[in-house]
């Protein structure tokens, strides 16, 4: 028979439970404050009015979003549901066209009066071709697929995968008779290098060979026609003056990062910034709010330029 104080022990939580259970409880009020901030911020009158301002000088914001995975939710992965919930909500409430029109528009110097979104996609994998495109389809809408021609129709798995140890193998890439069929639909596919390297830590020639190999093996799978660049990783330590060069001279129209917030006229084409709404963690008003401008990815980037300046 066992003693009461042993009952005891057996109902009453264990200590690892009851700090898990703080936890969840402390995350779920930072989740509910930061909704709060988001709501406030989008609904508060600044975002109206300071685009109906950009609007009438003909400056209005072009939001280049980024996107890598759709199906189940993890960090780099926007679930199906709510990718499609996400692209009704674009057409609602912004133009949406692709990146060859906002770079046909920043050409002719073009003024900006409506607020506009362009759908992008980075890496290459699978499912961009079996959940993201019809959802696209279905909706009418286009977008560009940036691919790392060294990972198409291969079991490589991309560095940033092999963080987590479980993640070997678990996402298929596209192969090239996808990206002929994505192509014949009407999407966009451009070049994120071959082997999805920083071309700001790669030596010249290396950074010559991506850029160039890359655009040579799409144009001979796919057949040649204007494409876009996307710098891997993306952010300004992976962007070089000299990498840009290389993206210029090997005739692409367009390169784009994974930092900055949103464009506008004058902006250059070889440098458009981008947003990151591809983390299946955001909430819904803070893939909102990060598209009307409150980017945390941004404004952590500035903090870190003013401190390396201080
Ligand atoms: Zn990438």
């Amino acid at each position: 028979m066992r003693s009461d104080g042993e009952m005891v022990k057996t109902l009453e939580p264990s200590a690892t439970a009851r700090s898990n259970e703080s936890l969840s409880l402390r995350w779920r009020l930072v989740a509910s404050i930061k909704n709060l901030l988001f709501f406030i911020y989008l609904y508060c009158g600044y975002v109206q009015l300071r685009d109906f301002i950009l609007s009438l000088a003909g400056r209005s914001r072009a939001v280049v979003l980024y996107y890598h995975r759709i199906g189940a939710t993890d960090v780099l992965t926007t679930q199906s549901e709510e990718f499609s919930r996400q692209l009704h909500y674009f057409k609602k409430r912004y133009e949406c066209i692709s990146l060859a029109e906002l770079c046909r528009r920043l050409r002719e110097g073009q003024t900006f009066r409506r607020r506009s979104i362009v759908i992008t996609f980075d890496d290459g994998y699978r499912d961009n071709f079996t959940q993201a495109a019809p959802l696209l389809k279905e909706k009418g809408l286009t977008a560009t697929f940036f691919v790392s021609t060294g990972f198409i129709e291969t079991e490589r798995d991309f560095p940033h995968d092999l963080r987590d140890q479980n993640a070997s193998g678990r996402f298929p890439k596209l192969t090239w008779d996808d990206l002929r069929q994505m192509e014949a639909e009407g999407f966009e596919i451009g070049s994120h290098t071959v082997n999805h390297i920083s071309l700001g830590k790669a030596d010249s020639v290396t950074v010559e060979q991506e850029v160039y190999d890359s655009l040579v093996r799409l144009n001979r799978e796919l057949g040649p026609r204007e494409r876009a660049f996307s710098f891997p990783w993306g952010k300004p330590e992976d962007i070089t003056a000299d990498a840009i060069e290389s993206v210029r001279g090997a005739g692409y129209y367009a390169a784009v990062s994974a930092y900055g917030g949103a464009n506008t006229r004058g902006a250059n084409a070889l440098g458009i910034r981008r947003v990151d709404v591809g983390n299946g963690h955001l909430s819904r008003l803070a893939v909102r709010a990060r598209i009307a401008g409150f980017d945390p990815d941004y404004l952590r980037l500035k903090i870190r330029g003013l401190k390396s300046r201080i």
